[in-house]
C-alpha cells in the first residue's frame, strides 16, 4: 500500500478533468452510460466532502451541483471527459446511523454497477479526514478488494487539521489499509486549499491513460 507515483501527465489530467460534461443520470442498469472506454467512479458518505472534491478536481463548481439537485442524488450520475473517457459520481451513502432500508437501496443501486461495469478502472473514496472508515467505508473497501478494483482514498477536509494531526492520520489510515497491499492507495486532500489535487490527477491518470 502506497501513494501512487506522480504520473507524467497531471496537467493533461486536469485539462482533460475541467472538459467533465453531464451525459446522464440513472437510476437502473438499463440508464447506465455505454460500458466502453474508461471511466473512474468517485463515492462517500454523504457530507464526507465528495461534490467538493469533485469540484476541485474538475475546477467546476456546477459539476457536483447537479449531482445535488433533487432527484439526481439517488441517481448515478455519469460525466464525460471526451469521446472514451468518463467520471462517474455515485450516489452519496446514508450517515452509520441511517436506517438499513436506506443503506441496502444505496448498495442496491450501486452493486450492479460496481459488479458489471466493465469500463470501470478503479474508486475514489472520499472520507472525512476526521471520521475515516465507517462500516460503510469499511465495507465499500472490502469490496472493492473482493472485486480486484483499484481503490485511491482521500482524507478530505484535511485543512481543519494541524499538519502533525494530519501526517499523523494519513499514518494510521496507511497502517488500518496495509492488508489490501497496493490496490489501495490513500492521500490527504482539502478542498478548499486545493491540497493534494496533483496527486488525484497522477492516480486517475495512471488509472484513465494519458490524455492525447
Ligand atoms: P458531500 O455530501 O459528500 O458531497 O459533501 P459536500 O462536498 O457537500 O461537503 C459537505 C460540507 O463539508 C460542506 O459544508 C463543505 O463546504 C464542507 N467541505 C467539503 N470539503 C471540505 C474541505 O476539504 N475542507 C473544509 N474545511 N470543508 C469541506
Amino acid at each position: 500500500m502506497s501513494t501512487p507515483r506522480p504520473g507524467s501527465h497531471p496537467v493533461a489530467m486536469k485539462t482533460l478533468l475541467s472538459k467533465a460534461k453531464f451525459l446522464v443520470g440513472a437510476r437502473r442498469a438499463v440508464q447506465f452510460a455505454e460500458d466502453e472506454g474508461m471511466e473512474v467512479a468517485i463515492a462517500g458518505r454523504s457530507n464526507a466532502g465528495k461534490s467538493s472534491a469533485l469540484n476541485a478536481i474538475t475546477g467546476q463548481r456546477g459539476l457536483a451541483r447537479t449531482s445535488k439537485t433533487p432527484g439526481r442524488t439517488r441517481e448515478i450520475n455519469f460525466f464525460s471527459l471526451d469521446s472514451t473517457r468518463r467520471v462517474v459520481d455515485l450516489p452519496g451513502y446514508g450517515y452509520a446511523r441511517a436506517p438499513e432500508a436506506i443503506r441496502r437501496e444505496w448498495g442496491h443501486t450501486v452493486e450492479r454497477y460496481l459488479e458489471g461495469r466493465r469500463s470501470l478502472r478503479g474508486l475514489v473514496l472520499v472520507m472525512d479526514v476526521r471520521h475515516p472508515f465507517t462500516d460503510f467505508d469499511e465495507r465499500l473497501i472490502a469490496w472493492c478488494d473482493s472485486l480486484s478494483l483499484p481503490l485511491h482514498i482521500l482524507l478530505t477536509k484535511s485543512d481543519k487539521l494541524g499538519k502533525n494531526r494530519q501526517r499523523a492520520s494519513l499514518l494510521e489510515a496507511r497502517q488500518h489499509l496495509a492488508g489490501y497491499g497496493d490496490r489501495v492507495t490513500v492521500q490527504l486532500f482539502s478542498a478548499p486549499k486545493r491540497l493534494g489535487v496533483e496527486e488525484v490527477y497522477a492516480c486517475l491518470a495512471s488509472w484513465l491513460g494519458a490524455p492525447a
